[in-house]
């Protein structure tokens, strides 16, 4: 069922506001913004909103303050870098509620935009306090939720609030959900998921939900060693979650029971220590020796996994074949970003790092989507609800 958009109500001279989710990856040093791509990626939704003669109120969390002012997580930076990308000017309140705040929107013209302080100041806000969340909706007239990335978690801007304003989904919610929700639904076959990242743990709900609606399922990363380890595989140091050895054996025979192909990794790269200078080494899965840890997927698995890519018309992709952030061991997880961003298919990229390496290597606009949340993606291919979308009224 389609969420009403923003398209179907009018927005002309009301008080709009607008949860978004610029929680922005920050420079750990300076501070610096290091990707805009969540603020780019709500701009249609603003400029909408500023071209419809709405006035703009807009709120986002940075960071975790823990329900405390946290100097470092104001958003006035973020503030800026959107003012910059948009062309226009951007005011700041000192704070997301209260008087002052309610005097600054008090004096807002058409196309207006005002940026709240970080919600999450308050503890309020992730308590999802009904009060809070009325103080919230007595800044505006309409609720516009965008923040798809934070729509998993039941906080007051993000659902509280929707119970007391006319409420609608913004573009990038929109197109999030289509993305996502077409996977579900209605993928072109044959539809191929690849799944990395550090556990097993964090990616079973997507594997056993995945399982039943694709054609091909092919793992790399971390959880690899989990299931080579269940298969009676020696693998070294290499992490493995003792408690999910009979679950990664419960997968594999239900991955064969659908009859879907379940492709470890034929060879990996192997270390003996995690850093930059470790010496590595390209290995068979049958030879990896008992003082190595595993650190990528090897060149076979490369090519095995990209031929059988090639001929698949969806592909769904979440999670690093290799500890990426060492340069050394990014070899499988670049390869297979590239890959898929030349591919004659449907390409959707969900989880927090895969969507990171897409971005940083600048072929996000080659990928039909990259999702701006990771969690929720996630927690969305597992088959969950998201109750910040679920609050959200269907169209008609
Ligand atoms: P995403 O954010 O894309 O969903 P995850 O959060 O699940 O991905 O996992 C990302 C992490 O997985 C990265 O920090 C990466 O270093 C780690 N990882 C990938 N491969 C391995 C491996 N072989 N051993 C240990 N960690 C790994
Ligand atoms: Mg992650």
């Amino acid at each position: 069922m389609q969420k009403k958009t923003v398209k179907d109500i009018d927005v002309e001279g009301k008080r709009v506001l607008v949860r978004v989710d610029f929680n922005v990856p920050l420079d750990v040093n300076t501070g610096a913004i290091s990707d805009d791509s969540r603020i780019r990626a709500s701009l249609p939704t603003i400029n909408y909103l500023v071209e419809h003669k709405a006035k703009v109120i807009l709120c986002s969390h940075l960071g975790r303050p823990k329900g405390r002012v946290v100097e470092e997580l104001r958003m006035a930076p973020v503030a800026q870098r959107l003012s910059q990308l948009i062309g226009l000017p951007v005011s700041i309140a000192p704070d997301c509620v209260g008087r002052e705040v309610e005097n600054k929107v008090k004096v807002l013209k058409e196309g207006d935009i005002l940026f709240l302080e970080n919600v999450r100041f308050h503890p309020e806000e992730e308590a999802n306090d009904p009060h809070f969340a009325q103080e919230l909706a007595r800044l505006a007239d309409i609720y516009v939720n965008d923040a798809f990335g934070t729509a998993h978690r039941a906080h007051a801007s993000t659902v509280g609030v929707a119970k007391y304003l006319p409420a609608v989904a913004g573009f990038l919610m929109e197109t999030e959900l289509e993305a996502m929700g077409n996977l579900l639904s209605a993928p072109a076959h044959p539809f191929a998921c690849v799944i990395g990242g550090a556990k097993v743990s964090d990616k079973m709900g997507l594997v056993q939900n995945m399982l039943k609606k694709l054609d091909i399922l092919l793992i790399g990363g971390g959880m690899v060693a989990t299931f080579l380890k269940a298969q009676g595989y020696e693998v070294g140091h290499s992490l493995v979650e003792r408690d999910k050895l009979s679950l990664a054996k419960e997968l594999l025979k239900e991955a064969e029971e659908w009859k879907v192909p379940f492709l470890l990794p034929i060879d990996v790269v192997v270390a003996k220590e995690i850093k930059a200078e470790a010496k590595t080494k390209v290995v068979s899965i049958t030879d990896i020796s008992p003082d190595s840890y595993i650190v990528d997927i090897g060149p076979q698995t490369i090519e095995l996994f990209s031929n059988e890519l090639r001929k698949c018309h969806t592909i769904m992709w979440n999670g690093p074949m290799g500890i990426y952030e060492i340069p050394q061991f990014a070899q499988g997880t670049r390869s297979l970003a590239k890959l898929l961003s030349a591919v004659n298919a449907t390409t959707i990229i969900g989880g927090g790092s895969s969507a990171e390496i897409v971005q940083e290597m600048r072929l996000a606009n080659k990928m039909t989507h990259v999702s701006t949340g990771g969690g929720a993606s996630l927690r969305f291919l597992e088959g969950a609800t998201l109750p910040g979308v679920e609050i959200l009224p269907d169209k008609g």
